[in-house]
Parts: structure tokens; C-alpha cells; sequence
């Protein structure tokens, strides 16, 4: 390999520190006996719960079930419609529709690439049920005026806070304004497992019981099943991975921050690039460093060409992804998303990545984009 390579994601810095500390876990789960809800699960969810400043925090297998089991505790359902950003992974819709409830796609703001809640009205029926905003890339959405739509509708809020652990709203941490909120610890989110693992977020004791029956079988009793629920509980070694890890993410975040602001100081003014912005109120924990450019496809292979990873997030947005060719939508139907997926590109950003990788990935941009 290229030594001067610079890939996209490297899980090193995070884990060669602290690879003793968590062997040490997984080998105390091993040695416990005990590997399906057990301690560690118990104590990650209170400990997560205390980060994401709610009273209840349940841990589930991935941040798709977590999606789901929410909606499916707030009742949502056939025939129900759920308001979801047309710019998302695929994962926020798939959770409505496997409730059989519909996904209706609303635009995004252009700078923060958030929903926009100016534009929630336009999509609201008698059928809609909830809103599902994503914090995506790291950014927090708006939350006080899509809040205050769904409390004037009489709708849920379900926080998609896969990609934003710990960013704010005005000083309010994300995961902490719907009424269930749910996370994922995909090995790759800020906060990562070792596999897959998620978890939903809620101050509700009433819904909070609701999702700990649904993950397991809708039993509370072992044999005796109130509900028909599902099998998606956080295993015992992915919640003792997850508690070494927890104590770090803020260092972590300030890492992702920096190097943030590396990239924005490096690529400023550079022509035909558009960088991420942040919204008044908001933090932005730079999951991801998003950049567009209407030469996209161009600069990825140059990129890959010197020995750069970089990834689009997302290439096709839902509403034209096969898998919902039934709900009938066409190119241009959702043209702010469509836009998004023909111009974005992620740029290398992990703990650990250094100012003069970022001065050489910036480079190699203006560079191009000069030409
Ligand atoms: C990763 C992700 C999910 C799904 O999480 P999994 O654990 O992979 O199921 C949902 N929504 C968003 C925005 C994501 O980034």
C-alpha cells in the first residue's frame, strides 16, 4: 500500500489505546456466563441514559430496530403516514414502511441539508402520524420549531440520532426531544460496537416498558408473551465494548471537531466547493465532513487516483432506490435530495486523522478543482 495513503476510515487511533481495556471486558462477559441481558446491558443503558439526558435508555440490536420498535410502541401503523427527510439513509424510511405505516419525504434545508420545518406543513395529511428527523452527518436539526409543528399537530417525534451522539440543540443534547429517539452503534457511527448494536432514548416509563417488551419477544416473564414482539436485544459483549467506549466519545467528538475545522480553513474559497455549515443553535458532531462540488464523480476518482479514501452519503436517495419503486415517486420529484446525491462527497474524518493528512487531502482538492 501507498504508505502516503489516506483511507477514508481507520479504526487505529480509536482502538490500538484501548485495546486492553476492552479485551478485558469482552473476557469478563466471557467469564460471566451471563451473555443476554444481563450487567452489562443494564449498566450501558444507564450509563447512556445519563449521557443522553433522558430517564430511560433501552438497548437494542441496531439502529433500524431501534427505528422500528419506536414507532411500533407509539402505535404507529397501516394505513398511518410518517414524515422523513427525502435526503437520509434508507434505514429511516425502511423503519416506517416495516411498520406498514408510509414514508412521506420532506425536503431539506439547502445549508444544513436537515429537514426543513418550514416545509413540513405541505406534507401534512389527516393520516400523519409522526415526524422522523435524522441529525445527519452530525448536525442537529432544528428542534425547537419541529417541536413546536408536531405539538401544534397533535404528532410524535422520533429522533433518528444514528450519526450525531452528543450533538445539541440549544444546549439540549440530541436523542433527548422526541418522545423515543433511537441510535445505532454500527461499528463505523461515532460512538461504535463491534458489530451491530443500537438503542432507543426516551424520559416516557410507559413507552420505555413498551420497546423493553417488543425487543424481547414481548415477554416480560420468560414463557409469557403480552405482545407479539420481536427478537432485537443489545448482547452483553457489545454493551461491555460500548461502556469502555462511552467515556471516550468526548474526546473523540473534539478530535472530529478539529479536524472539521482543519478541513474548512484548508478549502475555503476554493472555487466550485461547498463546505458544511451549521445552523445558528445547532452543534455539528462531524460524523461526517461532507463537501459538494458539481464535479463529484470527477474528484472521487482523482482522489482515489493520490491514494484517498472518500465515500458519498448517499449516491441514490430513497424515494428512487428500487425497493420503493412502489410508492411511484420519479427523478425530480425530490430535486433538493436529488441535487445532494449527485454532488456530495465525504472526505477521510476519524479520531486520529492529522492536521498534515488533512493539508495533503485539501491539497490534492485544490489542485483539481483549480484546473
Ligand atoms: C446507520 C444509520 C441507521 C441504521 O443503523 P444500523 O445500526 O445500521 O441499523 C439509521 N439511520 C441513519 C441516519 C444511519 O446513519
Amino acid at each position: 500500500m501507498d504508505s502516503a495513503a489516506i483511507p477514508f476510515l481507520a479504526f487505529g487511533p480509536q482502538h490500538d489505546p484501548i485495546r486492553e481495556q476492552v479485551l478485558a471486558a469482552v473476557a469478563a462477559v466471557y467469564d460471566s456466563h451471563w451473555y443476554v441481558l444481563g450487567d452489562a446491558v443494564r449498566q450501558f443503558e444507564a450509563e447512556y441514559a445519563h449521557y443522553s439526558a433522558t430517564a430511560h435508555c433501552i438497548g437494542v440490536g441496531n439502529g433500524l430496530d431501534a427505528l422500528y420498535l419506536s414507532l411500533k410502541a407509539l402505535g404507529v401503523g397501516e394505513g398511518d403516514e410518517v414524515l422523513v427527510p427525502s435526503n437520509t439513509y434508507i434505514a429511516t424510511w425502511l423503519a416506517v414502511s416495516m411498520t406498514g405505516a408510509r414514508p412521506m419525504p420532506v425536503e431539506p434545508d439547502t445549508m444544513t441539508y436537515n429537514l426543513a420545518p418550514d416545509l413540513l406543513a405541505a406534507a401534512l395529511t389527516p393520516r400523519t402520524r409522526a415526524i422522523l428527523p435524522v441529525h445527519l452527518y452530525g448536525q442537529a436539526c432544528q428542534m425547537g420549531p419541529i417541536m413546536a409543528f408536531a405539538e401544534e399537530h397533535n404528532l410524535w417525534v422520533i429522533e433518528d440520532n444514528a450519526q450525531a451522539h452528543g450533538a445539541t440543540w440549544q444546549g439540549q443534547v440530541t436523542g433527548s426531544f422526541g418522545q423515543l429517539n433511537a441510535t445505532s452503534f454500527y461499528p463505523g457511527k461515532n460512538l461504535g460496537a463491534l458489530g451491530d448494536a443500537g438503542a432507543v432514548t426516551t424520559n416516557s416509563a410507559e413507552a420505555a416498558e413498551q420497546v423493553r417488551l417488543l425487543r424481547n419477544y414481548g415477554s416480560r416473564q420468560k414463557y409469557h408473551n403480552e405482545i407479539p414482539g420481536v427478537n432485537s436485544r443489545l448482547d452483553e459483549l457489545q454493551a461491555a465494548v460500548l461502556r469502555v467506549k462511552l467515556p471516550y466519545i468526548e474526546t473523540w467528538t473534539h478530535q472530529r471537531q478539529q479536524i472539521a475545522a482543519w478541513y474548512t480553513q484548508q478549502l475555503a474559497g476554493v472555487p466550485d466547493l461547498i463546505l458544511p455549515a451549521t445552523a445558528a443553535g445547532a452543534t455539528h458532531v462531524y460524523h461526517l465532513y461532507v463537501v459538494r462540488t458539481s464535479r463529484r464523480d470527477a474528484l472521487q476518482q482523482h482522489l482515489t487516483q493520490h491514494g484517498i479514501g472518500t465515500l458519498i452519503h448517499y449516491p441514490v436517495p430513497p424515494h428512487l432506490q428500487p425497493a420503493y419503486s412502489g410508492l411511484g415517486y420519479r427523478p425530480g420529484d425530490f430535486p433538493v435530495a436529488e441535487a445532494l446525491a449527485a454532488t456530495s462527497l465525504s472526505l477521510p474524518l476519524w479520531p486520529g486523522l492529522s492536521e498534515e493528512q488533512v493539508v495533503r487531502v485539501s491539497e490534492v482538492i485544490r489542485d483539481f478543482l483549480r484546473e
